[in-house]
């Protein structure tokens, strides 16, 4: 029977304690720092949030969920949207509309937006327009339950003028074949 013994290299002293990559990585931190210090005008990152970056219109961001012109949510509480949801963050709560015109509605619609990964797949699966995803991006908030979007806040909240801008106009739908 053979026994290998491996021979043990002996690295140089530099390699063995990594000093020379610990001086050239503070040495690159340092050029970066004072470059940015004297030379602002250049820095390619934004000081959020004094600067804010300005994305396109077709941005995808916070949801909405669109209103009638009386007000009321357009959603008719289908599961649609939550059954494609491929992160499980969409929660509805059905009840029969008091009007014997409409089937069903939402009692309660909610959207746990730390979960969402805003891929739009409940937009696309909505066949009445009733949800989409808006150009809002910013996102704060203190604690979980803030982050917790209830229809309140999805169809009424104060960047959509308390519902106003979440109206959706049923001729502009049917000229543009939705
Ligand atoms: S954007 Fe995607 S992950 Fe977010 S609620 Fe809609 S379907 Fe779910
Ligand atoms: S938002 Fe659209 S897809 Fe989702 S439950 Fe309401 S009507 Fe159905």
């Amino acid at each position: 029977m053979s026994v290998n013994y491996k021979t043990v290299v002996q690295k140089p002293a530099d390699k063995q304690w990594y000093l020379l990559g610990i001086a050239t990585g503070l040495a690159i931190t340092m050029k970066h720092l004072l470059k940015n210090l004297f030379n602002k005008k250049d820095m390619i990152t934004l000081n959020y949030p004094e600067q804010k970056y300005d994305y396109s219109n077709r941005f995808k961001g916070n949801h909405i969920l669109t209103v009638k012109k009386d007000g009321a949510i357009r959603c008719t509480a289908c599961m649609l949207c939550a059954t494609n949801c491929p992160a499980d963050c969409i929660t509805i709560t059905a009840s029969e509309h008091p009007s014997a015109e409409v089937e069903k509605y939402p009692i309660s619609y909610e959207i746990d937006m730390l979960r969402c990964v805003f891929c739009g797949y409940c937009e696309e699966a909505c066949p009445v327009d009733a949800i989409r995803l808006g150009p809002e991006w910013q996102t704060p908030g203190l604690n979980g339950a803030e982050f917790n979007y209830d229809i309140k806040h999805l169809a009424y909240r104060a960047s959509l003028k308390g519902g106003v801008q979440s109206v959706v106009d049923d001729k502009e739908r049917s000229k543009s074949g939705i």
